[in-house]
């Protein structure tokens, strides 16, 4: 759909243009435009969200240093590639602890999207999506679990923001698992964001070391989810880590590089 009141093209959607020499009609801007606001809406970006972008994505520099952090410089960095070659055959999956722009660049990331490459995202808080699809199951409620799941589902990009582990119930469990699966299956990207648990020596939740360090721990966090769940989303996303202590674990992930990498 054209915007009526566009100077270029009058409303028809083509505006005139000259290739070499000869007067000719090409797809107006504005059909472009009307389609990315139009997606952008689709997408769900919360508005605490709806600005980010990678310019206004602050590395912050280590504390008792005038250095930036590198760990986050490097995300950025990944965060900026993929939108380059999307698309991928592979998501993201930022992790880091609270506070460190992961939700920031994984929005940052589907704008570009929608915007660039007119892809079709969306925005899901994962809390808000249990809590969405449980509330489906009121009677009375206009929306059905397969109206509320079915999105989620196919979107072309999902990001599944705060994915979070914290005793999860069965249920939920079964939902991630069903979501996670059918992407995979269906060759569906998916960005991520979770945020590290700690442990301490002896494995404890929130626990601290001796020295009062906490220890995020990435294998711990996701494996509230579930082993296999674990693994599939380290098989279909490239692990993206933020920590303001740059801190680093290996984790093995053959596939999920960039071309060149
Ligand atoms: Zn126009």
């Amino acid at each position: 759909m054209a915007q009526k009141d566009c100077p270029q093209c009058d409303g028809t959607g083509w505006k005139p243009i000259e290739v070499n020499g000869i007067r000719r009609v090409a797809p107006c801007d504005c059909q472009n435009l009307e389609r990315s606001a139009l997606l952008l809406k689709q997408a769900r970006i919360p508005p605490r969200y709806e600005h980010c972008e990678f310019e206004e994505f602050s590395l912050r520099r280590i504390p008792g240093t005038d250095q930036e952090n590198p760990s986050l410089e490097r995300a950025k960095f990944t965060a900026k590639r993929f939108v380059e070659e999307y698309p991928t055959d592979f998501g993201l999956l930022f992790v880091g602890p609270t506070g460190v722009g992961k939700t920031h660049l994984a929005v940052a990331i589907l704008r570009e999207l929608i915007l660039r490459k007119g892809v079709e995202g969306l925005f899901y808080d994962f809390h808000d999506l249990l809590k969405t699809i449980r509330d489906s199951y009121n009677p009375g409620t206009q929306n059905t679990e397969l109206g509320v799941l079915q999105p989620v589902l196919d979107a072309e990009v999902l990001l599944l923001d705060e994915l979070a582990g914290s005793n999860p119930s069965d249920w939920v469990k079964e939902t991630l698992h069903h979501i996670i699966n059918w992407r995979y299956n269906y060759k569906k990207v998916t960005i991520i964001t979770t945020t590290l648990l700690s442990r301490d020596a002896s494995g404890r939740r929130g626990g601290r070391q001796p020295s009062g360090e906490d220890i995020p721990d990435l294998d711990y966090t996701l494996n509230q989810l579930g082993v296999t769940l674990r693994s599939r989303l380290y098989e279909m996303c490239k692990l993206v880590e933020m920590n303001s202590d740059d801190f680093r674990k290996a984790v093995k992930q053959p596939g999920n590089k960039f071309r060149e990498e």
